[in-house]
């Protein structure tokens, strides 16, 4: 399995390719080592979301992948073991609920 939480995406079915991101380890230590740069923790009001990001409703934990996230992904939360699927939300970002 990758070590990426974005689980599944098809770039072959997509007109417009997904922009790409580099990770840099920002300190969550609450996962092992070779995670850490593909969580971080949500600063709070003034804090923003890149496209590559979505915030876990269980855990409240930011989730980054190195690919642009859409609606429809599923991703995987490591600090919480959720598994969650990326929708659009009502404000024109991107959300993430859990996956059932
Ligand atoms: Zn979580």
């Amino acid at each position: 399995m990758s070590t990426d939480p974005l689980l599944r995406h098809d770039d072959l079915q997509e007109a417009v390719p997904r922009q790409r991101f580099l990770l840099e380890d920002t300190g969550f230590d609450e996962v092992p080592p070779k995670y850490r740069r593909f969580y971080r923790k949500w600063r709070g009001p003034g804090d923003a979301l890149a496209a590559n990001e979505v915030i876990c409703p269980v855990c409240k934990v930011v989730i980054r992948s190195t690919r642009e996230l859409r609606p429809g992904d599923r991703v995987y939360c490591m600090p919480c073991m959720s598994r969650l699927v990326v929708v659009r939300a009502e404000d024109g970002g991107l959300e993430a609920r859990v996956a059932y």
